[in-house]
């Protein structure tokens, strides 16, 4: 079969490393296409943990990856502002604390609270107080340690990354063509995709296009008009401005985005710049306003003139069509406040590597993507919306539509079990498990009212020393964390750029 992957942003060079390691070079050729003269978006410098499985699966090396890509640990991100102005929590990629008597630990601590024996939730979770201490170190793989019970992320470079991978799918045999697409033949009886034109004439065929053209949607949209399902009305930001930077101090172990006015502004520290960007809705803030804020606090001057994009929430009703399958940008877009494009990249490549078409395009692999892909979308959705809409805000009249407005009835659902019984709904699988919700739902002031009533069986002394005998644990555990610069020095990290003073 013959694969053409239309694009070579992140998306486009990851698809190609992918498929280049995991399917039988006999059976699929890979080619990719695409145009220096279009470029690519250029940012995108958060990740999840989810990252180090797709790493490991192409066979990369850590530290050759992290040297390469300019990368630093993270551990979580800082929410600041978001349910008060003043506040901040973190939502950490990690648990909270240990179960006791069969009871989930976070039901204890919501009957501690009521009794004023447990303060704030930060307390009982490692990644949590390892992060505020600009600490980091690989977790251990005991499973009795407690630091066994935190994961990590990386945040880097995603265009190092994106030309990393070509190196990696390149010298396993893709092909790279440089041109600009300007036509896309369909066949006349299936309406399949057959041919891309260049620029310079050259027709291209295929029999498995993948778009990963980027926001344009080349192959999905403009060509065989997928349809976008537009979630404006639930995620108002709609665009940003990107401003890189000197780092002025420590490099965190963690990602930052503090609540402003109309949206909010990343701060994601790398071994040699700080990346920063304002996330912003057009409807309730203009571009100069946008701009001002972000330049006002950023730490040192910015390394280029700022860059803005614009995007609109939401996805293709359709990511695979035909012979047709978008990845990336060009598949939908969700802000990126929880990091979450790269590992949507990486999702929607695994179910593609899992229900990789036959010569006669069985529908039921495009079924199957496009309700899988969906589910993971408005999982991820509803996730972001949370953060918005479970506000204590009333300074600006961003955030008072954000509170007051209808949300999603699957998050309304999720929500209402939370703050009654302290119940995260489950998921059998996807994105964002309980420990995530559980963060972000404290983090934003949704406290139930009520707790598991089986934690009423554990009596009060035991409870105060388990409670105490936890945070004791944690806080000697962190304790013997190097800082994470120091920690990055040692994994070889390049002192001259490091901190970038
Ligand atoms: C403001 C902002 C912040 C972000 N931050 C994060 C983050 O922190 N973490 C995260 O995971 N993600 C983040 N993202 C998303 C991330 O940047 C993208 O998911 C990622 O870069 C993938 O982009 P892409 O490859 O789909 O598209 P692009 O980078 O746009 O690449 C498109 C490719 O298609 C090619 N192309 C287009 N048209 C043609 C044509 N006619 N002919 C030939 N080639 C063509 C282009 O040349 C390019 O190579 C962010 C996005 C935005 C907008």
């Amino acid at each position: 079969m013959r694969v053409l992957i239309v694009g070579g942003g992140t998306a486009g060079w990851m698809t190609a490393a992918a498929l280049s390691r995991l399917l039988p070079p006999r059976l699929v050729s890979v080619r990719l296409l695409e145009s220096e003269e279009i470029g690519t978006v250029g940012v995108g410098e958060a990740t999840v943990p989810h990252i180090r499985f797709f790493n490991a699966k192409l066979g990369l090396d850590e530290a050759d990856f992290m040297a390469r890509t300019r990368a630093t640990f993270k551990l979580g991100i800082e929410f600041r502002n978001w349910s008060r102005v003043g506040d901040s929590y973190i939502h950490p990629f990690g648990a909270f604390g240990r179960e006791l008597a069969g009871v989930r630990f976070h039901h204890h601590w919501v009957r501690a609270r009521k009794t004023g024996l447990a303060g704030s939730i930060e307390a009982w979770s490692l990644p949590i107080i390892a992060a505020r201490q600009g600490r980091f170190a690989h977790p251990a793989d005991d499973p009795a340690s407690p630091l066994s019970t935190y994961s990590y992320a990386y945040q880097f470079d995603a265009g190092l990354y994106a030309a990393f991978l070509r190196t990696y799918a390149e010298a396993r045999g893709v092909a790279r063509t440089e041109g600009k697409v300007v036509d896309v033949a369909l066949n006349g009886e299936s309406g399949f995709a057959e041919t891309v034109t260049l620029e310079s004439g050259e027709r291209i065929a295929a029999d498995l296009f993948i778009d990963c053209s980027g926001f344009r949607g080349l192959l999905i949209e403009q060509t065989l008009g997928a349809g976008y399902e537009d979630w404006t009305h639930w995620l108002p930001c709609d665009r940003a401005y990107a401003a890189p930077c000197d780092s002025a101090g420590t490099l965190t172990p963690y990602t930052r985005a503090t609540a402003r006015e109309a949206g909010w502004i990343w701060r994601i520290p790398l071994q040699h710049r700080v990346g920063n960007g304002h996330v912003y809705s057009s409807g309730f803030c203009s571009d100069d306003r946008a701009l001002s804020a972000l330049l006002e606090q950023l730490e040192s001057p910015a390394h280029t003139e700022p860059r803005q994009l614009r995007f609109r929430a939401g996805k293709r009703r359709r990511q695979w069509s035909r012979n047709v399958v978008s990845i990336g940008l060009a598949a939908g877009f969700l802000e990126p406040l929880e990091s979450t494009s790269i590992h949507l990249i990486q999702l929607a490549i695994g179910y593609l590597l899992e229900l990789f078409p036959d010569p006669d395009f069985d529908p039921m692999n495009e079924a199957e993507f496009n309700r899988i892909m969906a589910l993971e979308y408005e999982r991820i959705r509803d996730f972001i919306i949370l953060h918005y809409h479970a506000t204590l805000r009333d300074d600006t009249a961003f955030w008072n539509y954000c509170r007051t407005m209808e949300i999603p009835d699957s998050l309304a659902y999720r929500m209402e079990l939370f703050r009654e019984r302290g119940v995260v709904a489950q998921y059998r699988e996807g994105m964002f498990l309980d420990a995530s919700w559980l963060a972000v739902f404290l983090g934003q002031n949704v406290i139930p009212h009520h707790y598991d009533p089986s934690s009423d069986r554990v009596d009060p002394a035991s409870l105060a020393t388990h409670l105490a005998g936890i945070g004791a644990e944690y806080a000697q555990a962190v304790g013997s964390m190097p800082q994470h610069e120091e920690f990055l020095r040692e994994i070889g990290a390049d002192h001259r750029t490091l901190g970038a003073q």
